[in-house]
């Protein structure tokens, strides 16, 4: 079901718990800023995720409140996973669901990198 793009935070969300260590997920990347995982559901050949490590609601939680430190650890961290993944040269998508019309489902704010094939180019 998808939620809402404000505040205020849950912290049971399914991305809160798994940051806690509660629940499991195949983690590829983690640092100070963030954590990098793949998607229980793949869209895509690569489907990965980036969650910041403090709580953020949505895309606009997160650009209002974080430090700009972290503002640039967390981008820092996309960037190294993707290109960890191999992805610069073949390409990606990123893509940040925020509030009912998106479709968000977890209302920690994240990134996901779609990548290993040609891309729809349909935005909607
Ligand atoms: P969104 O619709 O942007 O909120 O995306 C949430 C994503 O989280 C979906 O692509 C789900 O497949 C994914 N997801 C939900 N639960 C888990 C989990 N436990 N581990 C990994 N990915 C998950």
């Amino acid at each position: 079901m998808a939620v809402k793009g404000t505040g205020p935070y849950d912290d049971d969300n399914v991305f809160a718990r798994i940051l806690r260590g509660e629940i499991p997920c195949r983690k590829i990347f983690e640092d100070e800023w963030a954590l990098a995982f793949h998607d229980i559901g793949p869209k895509a050949p690569v489907h990965v995720l980036v969650i910041p490590k403090n709580p953020y609601v949505s895309f606009i939680d997160f650009s209002a409140r974080a430090t700009p430190e972290e503002i640039t650890g967390f981008t820092r961290a996309v960037g190294k996973v993707a290109e960890d993944l191999g992805l610069n040269e073949p390409g990606f998508r990123l893509i940040s669901n925020a509030g009912p019309d998106s479709g968000q489902e977890v209302p920690h704010f994240h990134v996901h990198i779609l990548a290993g094939k040609p891309l729809s180019v349909a935005l909607a």
